[in-house]
């Protein structure tokens, strides 16, 4: 990639997470997210910052480890987040092969939500017990929603956003 598509790339995920993740929680509050970068040729999570990673195919430590149905799921997948539920020190990874910057860009806000501790909207049992009651079974599976695995949708719904904004409040 040229500079300026990274560029181009970064700052779409950048936007997709202001667009998705500011608005009002479900206790009122409006929050406004902002982003900003620093571009680096190469980058250690140990160094406490959020790095994004724009790659030709999702990497992972122990892929040849995996069952061969893990590894079709790994080499198929969008997007990877290091550590769910971890706002502080994460890195995330976005495909960018062969992918338009809106397909990046709405892969790197899921992951960004994943970094925030929220689980998948079309799986209400997975890892948000504190989401899940706040979110209706329908509005969970709306294919707006920028959660659902293989996300398609733009938006986060107000219990969603509180979710994050109380695990950033307490990793802070
Ligand atoms: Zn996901």
């Amino acid at each position: 990639m040229t500079q300026e598509q990274v560029v181009a790339r970064a700052e779409g995920i950048g936007n997709q997470v202001k667009d998705s993740f500011s608005g009002e929680g479900s206790d009122g509050v409006n929050t406004i997210v902002n982003v900003s970068y620093e571009y680096v040729d190469s980058a250690s999570t140990a160094d406490g910052d959020f790095f994004i990673d724009l790659v030709d195919k999702v990497i992972v430590n122990n892929y040849d480890q995996l069952s061969s149905e893990d590894k079709m799921s790994v080499d198929l997948a969008s997007g990877k987040v290091d550590n769910i539920s971890n706002t502080q020190v994460n890195r995330i990874q976005v495909v960018v092969k062969n992918t338009s910057t809106r397909e990046s860009s709405l892969t790197g806000a899921h992951e960004t939500g994943h970094a925030g501790g929220l689980g998948h909207a079309n799986k209400p049992s997975e890892n948000t017990p504190a989401v899940n009651q706040g979110i209706q079974n329908s509005e969970f599976g709306s294919r707006g929603n920028i959660m659902k695995a293989g996300a398609v949708g733009r938006n986060i719904v107000p219990a969603q956003r509180t979710e994050v904004i109380n695990t950033i409040k307490k990793q802070q």
